[in-house]
């Protein structure tokens, strides 16, 4: 049975907070906001907002479900690993079991600089719930280039670490990090992670992200903050203003936007290597038939995973593929030579 809308009081205990209102909510509802990376702080964050009545939900991910996510990314189930169901699809699924009254589109993709102003174009805002810099560094110059403002935020073993990015404005990541910085590098499968923290920083950020769209600029926190919440430690830098000279929002040298050269990148330390989209349209059960001898496989209508010791490939309709089992590009690259094609 649907509710009507006007019966529906899922948001009264959040309109009674009288900084959001009724007004704020409306303004909620209008909002879209496009997520990049769905882990563990992307679950936590869209899980958050999509509770709070934000519009337009925009998931973009590359990646797919395994048992090792359970233990923090809070939007999906076993069911979902044992089907190795994309994330963003699976999420897109569960928001749908809370919260039918907001759009949400999922999108099962990397973000490159080739499909950067189909994935982030037309948003109000662009959370972060990557796991790499080199995505992060694209988000920043993709949203100083085109004035939308965006959220840093990411985790690793007990510590935490976030930045609002309001272009024009503040600093933007590469003012405070010219460069990738040290120490936050190393990845949740070298550090751990626990989950407590993914939900402190998703909490942070996910409260910015509602001053923003409410339109309560006044209030947005103007610095880096930090917690280490095994260490009780937390920090603060100030990010108020740009940095001087900085290459991205200053020079508008937008260095990650014009970078061609990515035909292969190392997934977060998990021992794979994913062969970009190559535009190969493949038909699964056509695969599924020719790969059948050669070893174990299995598909679903979103992926493809064959088995061939030691090594595990996982394709996606597009084309793209994650091969675990190696780290070396060059043994990716001829696997999939010769089991999907060159
Ligand atoms: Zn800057």
């Amino acid at each position: 049975m649907v509710i009507p809308l006007e019966l529906d009081d899922r948001y009264s205990r959040q309109t009674l907070f009288r900084q959001i209102g009724p007004e704020g909510q409306k303004r909620l509802s209008a909002a879209r906001v496009a997520f990049v990376g769905c882990g563990a702080t992307g679950s936590s964050l869209v899980s958050l907002l999509a509770r709070s009545g934000v519009g337009s939900l925009r998931i973009v991910d590359r990646d797919y479900v395994e048992f090792s996510n359970l233990q923090r990314q809070s939007l999906f189930d076993e069911a979902d690993a044992r089907e190795s169901l994309p994330k963003a699809i699976a999420a897109a699924r569960q928001v749908s079991q809370f919260n039918s009254q907001i759009v949400v589109e999922p999108q099962v993709a990397d973000l490159t600089p080739a499909n950067a102003d189909k994935l982030l174009g037309g948003v109000d805002l662009i959370l972060d719930g990557t796991d790499n810099f080199e995505t992060r560094y694209l988000i920043n110059d993709y949203a100083v280039q085109n004035s939308i403002a965006w959220i840093y935020a990411a985790a690793i073993g007990g510590y935490g670490v976030t930045m609002n990015i309001l272009p024009g404005e503040t600093a933007c990541l590469a003012c405070v990090f010219p460069d990738p910085p040290q120490g936050i590098v190393e990845t949740c499968e070298s550090e751990g992670i626990l989950n407590s923290v993914v939900n402190l920083v998703a909490s942070l950020a996910a409260t910015e992200a509602l001053k923003f769209l409410v339109g309560a600029h006044a209030g947005l926190r103007r610095t880096l903050l930090s917690w280490d919440v095994w260490r009780n430690e937390h920090g603060e830098i100030g990010a108020a203003t740009p940095a001087a000279g900085c290459r991205a929002c200053g020079a508008r040298n937008f260095v990650h936007l014009a970078g061609e050269g990515r035909p292969h990148i190392t997934l977060c330390g998990r021992n794979s290597v994913q062969i970009h989209e190559r535009h190969r349209p493949l038909n699964f059960t056509e695969m599924s038939t020719r790969l059948q001898p050669l070893g174990s496989v299995r598909h679903n209508e979103f992926v493809l995973k064959f088995w061939r010791d030691p090594y595990e490939m996982t394709l996606f309709p597009d084309g793209r593929a994650i091969i675990k089992g190696t780290t070396d590009t060059a043994v990716a690259r001829s696997l999939y030579a010769r089991y999907v094609g060159s």
